[in-house]
């Protein structure tokens, strides 16, 4: 499939033309330029190629392209023509097109450019009208009306970089290349190019000259092209004729890329490939080359390389004859490709099994036919032969294979010929490849997860291809699956961060101070890709910087936020996952949790309501994630206190759970940590708030339900089915001040003062002390609330604002395990969210998107 277009190529090489022209060889420094439609666009684009070909050459040859749209435009008029219909308007707007870019180039008419080019447009449209009125064979003229916009191009650029009066010659390449149209594309006459080529060159002695693209002449002196595409062949063939020292191909990406960046947005470009690994890419459908451009360069060893016209600093891809050494070790797959409008063909009946030149003679069938295969893929039980075919070539496959079938199929040893329609080839690229084990595997396992169904394989002879038959439908989600599998680290997350309150602004930047070193270090690759509060959202299609972040979402002006999707964006096909993190402390997105989980997407959040809300849900979130996707919620408990995974461990490793006692709340802890009676506890309580502590409420701590909370989310992920109704929660503010307004509770906080100071006085004639605790046992239930405890508990050994949380086991039973340490604030709660981010991330190792 990737061999090289003309075989005459090496002879040509030694033929007698070519002797004469090695002798006249300079041992100057000889590069040849080529530029793609884009970037000759417009007058700015073709000023802007001069210094890109200022490059110290001795010799220089510039390799052009029509202006971007022209040769669509031109095929378009010669059908128009050829079918009698007006194409005066198109032709009047092609023609200002390029008169106008004359006079931007040539304002002062130093080049008779607009002279040249209104003459160029005259015989266009003498050429439409011919077309009208021609009979016999028109192909001779079609091709000279398409390829005007090389001719025209080639003045354009001339002009651009000085003209004849800075030595720039111009080359019609019709009047040197000589060309035939042969089973494999367009093929070179050689010997008799490179005699018109030597001859000419004798003639004009060129040091700097622009040339035509795409264009030729066939053997009869007719217009011919190179087809569509073919600047970058006709690039190739002129390095060859000049015996170039370098050919730099110069289009709109950065070179070429790990598959087509129009489908998968991570695209990477690769530094460098093997011309037998750009052969195959090209045929396979790569748009950035022409599948035949590398022939021509092989055969004299001259390095070619793909470089941005737009960003000229990049490095482009450079092409040789081999690869670096552990170039395959970066990846085994250097590109993936996906060619559309194909068809399968299969032949299937139990009489072939063993029947010896069954395939020999299916293929001499559709080689009759003059039908290309483009793939074959044959079972190993030899039950059938399957194989790829042009969408536009399947009926006449068909009808081929059924005639040389005919006997058999009336005979029922074959069940006969079956096409399935709308097919695409998903082909992987890479020199070697093949020999490497587990590449197909990966391949093949990315595709499964993707729920894509490939209906035919084949794996290239040049082990250097693996290309597989799937329904045009699946096409770029195929792609994008497998190119995930391949080229990104298998922990590459796509995250969305919804809140960027207190807790959500630390985690940005904890991010933001790690990420790079993660990524560096492991293969953690987390990308915050969205982020939102209750108005607004922000997205990038790639990533936003964690420092940057609230500052886009500051930026947006019009409300936006759309919570599906949000969701939908950060649940991006071409990244293998996709998490959520949650610190809006909204009730309205935990309950998205679930359908989050359900469709592959992490959730991960320091919000109690899901964990602590009604019980239907918890179970729902439970449900959806057996499909893999998990939800998080360490710092729910205890902030960045690894409380929820230490009782996970336990569980997991078969412990039993007989209690669980603990100081769940910093606000309480620190109030009877403080609370030994010198200072009234009002007193307390005024002071915790002035330093933040407290809710802006006291009351929201002071009434044990989040306490209680927590602890219904330690119940429930211990196995008990628990609600927040079945906990029993001593409230410390009395009931007369329960409803008052906030001011006047602060005003008559006193009234706290008597009961408590009774309490505290009664447990310390017992030698006790006064702490806040949670308690859940069998016995006891689940009970939040004050109680007095002996010097020796391990609550009374907590200073400030610790958190503690005492497990009490089968395993831990005389002497419980303790969890204890500062247990609130937005820097240690951001660090607990984000320990589960990264407990996620280490945790994906297949590399293949979860979600389909
Ligand atoms: P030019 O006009 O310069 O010849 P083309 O449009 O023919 O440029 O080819 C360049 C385009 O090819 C890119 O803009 C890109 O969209 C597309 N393309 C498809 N596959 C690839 C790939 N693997 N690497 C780079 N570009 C690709
Ligand atoms: N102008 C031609 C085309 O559009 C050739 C090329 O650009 O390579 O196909
Ligand atoms: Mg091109």
């Amino acid at each position: 499939m990737s061999s090289a277009p003309s075989q005459t190529l090496d002879e040509a090489a030694a033929s007698p033309a070519s002797a004469v022209l090695q002798a006249l060889r300079p041992a100057a420094l000889t590069r040849v330029h080529k530029f793609g439609g884009s970037s000759v666009a417009d007058a700015a684009r073709i000023a802007a190629l001069a210094p890109l070909v200022d490059d110290g050459a001795d010799i220089r040859a510039v390799v052009v392209s029509a202006m971007a749209g022209t040769t669509n435009a031109l095929v378009a008029m010669a059908e128009q023509a050829a079918s009698g219909q007006d194409w005066s308007a198109d032709w009047s707007a092609l023609r200002e097109r390029h008169l106008a870019t004359a006079d931007t180039l040539d304002p002062d008419a130093r080049h008779g450019l607009r002279d040249a080019l209104g003459r160029d447009f005259d015989g266009l449209r003498d050429d439409l009208l011919a077309l009208a009125s021609a009979t016999g064979d028109l192909a001779p003229l079609v091709a000279q009306v398409h390829g005007l916009g090389e001719l025209v191009s080639s003045r354009l650029v001339q002009a651009a970089l000085g003209g004849e009066a800075a030595g720039w010659q111009r080359l019609d390449a019709r009047d040197v290349l000589v060309v035939h149209p042969g089973e494999m594309g367009v093929g070179v006459d050689w010997d008799a190019s490179r005699e018109r080529f030597a001859d000419w060159r004798a003639r004009r002695r060129p040091s700097r000259v622009v040339i035509t693209g795409f264009v030729a002449r066939d053997a009869d002196g007719r217009s011919t092209t190179l087809g569509r595409n073919g600047s970058d062949y006709s690039a190739a063939i002129f390095a060859n004729l000049f015996d170039a020292d370098e050919l730099l191909i110069w289009t709109d990406v950065d070179g070429v890329l790990s598959a087509d960046p129009r489908l998968v947005p991570d695209a990477m470009v690769l530094p460098t490939m093997s011309y037998a690994e750009a052969c195959e890419l090209a045929y396979f459908g790569a748009k950035v080359l022409h599948p035949q451009t590398m022939a021509p360069v092989q055969s004299r060893a001259i390095p070619l390389c793909i470089r941005n016209t737009l960003n000229p600093s990049a490095p482009g891809t450079w092409i040789l004859a081999e690869n670096p050494a552990g170039d395959a070790e970066l990846s085994p797959v250097k590109g993936l490709t996906i060619v559309r409008d194909m068809a399968v063909l299969e032949l299937a009946g139990n009489g072939m099994v063993g029947v010896p030149g069954a395939a020999e003679r299916l293929f001499a069938a559709l080689h009759r036919a003059g039908v290309s295969v483009v793939m074959i893929s044959q079972g190993s039980s030899e039950h059938s032969i399957c194989c790829v075919v042009r969408a536009g070539q399947v009926d006449r496959a068909r009808a081929a294979v059924e005639s040389a079938f005919a006997e058999a199929i009336a005979d029922t040893q074959t069940q006969g010929v079956s096409v399935t329609r709308d097919i695409s080839i998903l082909a992987a690229v890479g020199d070697g490849m093949v020999g490497i084990p587990g590449v197909a595997a990966r391949l093949f396992a990315a595709l499964a997860q993707a729920r894509v169904n490939i209906r035919a394989i084949a794996q290239g002879a040049s082990e250097r291809n693996i290309s597989v038959a799937i329904a045009d439908a699946d096409a770029t989600r195929a792609l994008r699956a497998a190119h995930s599998a391949f080229w990104l680290s298998p922990q590459t997350v796509s995250i969305g961060l919804i809140g960027p309150g207190q807790v959500g602004r630390e985690l940005l930047s904890q991010m933001a101070a790690v990420l790079p070193r993660l990524r560096a270090s492991s293969r953690v690759d987390l990308r915050l890709r969205g982020i939102a509060n209750s108005g607004y959202m922000a997205l990038d299609h790639f990533a936003i910087h964690p420092d940057e972040a609230t500052t886009r979402l500051a930026d947006m002006s019009t409300p936006s936020f759309d919570v599906d999707a949000f969701a939908a964006h950060i649940r991006a096909e071409h990244l293998p996952h996709a998490l959520i993190v949650d610190c809006s402390g909204s009730e309205a997105v935990a309950r998205r949790y679930p359908e989050w989980l359900a469709a592959g997407i992490h959730v991960v959040t320091p919000s109690k309501h899901a964990g602590s809300g009604g019980w239907e849900r918890y179970v729902a979130i439970r449900e959806a994630q057996r499909g893999g996707a998990r939800f998080m919620y360490e710092a729910t408990v205890g902030a960045g206190l690894p409380v929820i995974s230490t009782l996970r461990n336990l569980l997991d490793t078969g412990d039993e759970i007989e209690a669980i006692d603990g100081m769940l709340s910093g606000t309480l802890a620190w109030l009877f940590n403080s609370f030994d009676g010198s200072r009234p506890f009002s007193a307390l309580v005024r002071q915790a708030r002035e330093l933040g502590y407290t809710e802006p409420d006291p009351r929201d701590d002071l009434s044990g339900l989040d306490v209680a909370r927590k602890l219904v989310i330690l119940a429930r992920e211990a196995g008990r089915e628990l609600s927040l109704d079945d906990v029993d929660v001593e409230n410390l503010v009395p009931e007369a001040l329960r409803g008052v307004p906030r001011d006047e509770f602060l005003d008559r906080l006193e009234e706290l003062d008597a009961p408590m100071q009774a309490r505290l006085a009664a447990a310390q004639a017992d030698g006790l002390a006064l702490r806040h605790i949670a308690h859940l046992s069998r016995e006891h239930g689940a009970r939040v609330g004050v109680a007095a405890l002996p010097p020796d508990h391990a609550c009374r050994h907590t200073r400030l604002t610790d958190n503690l949380v005492q497990f009490t086991t089968a395993r831990y039973a005389s002497n419980p395990l303790v969890v204890q340490g500062p247990g609130a604030g937005p820097q240690v709660t951001a660090a607990g969210v984000f320990g589960d981010i990264l407990a996620i991330a280490h945790s994906l190792s297949d590399g293949i998107g979860l979600h389909a």
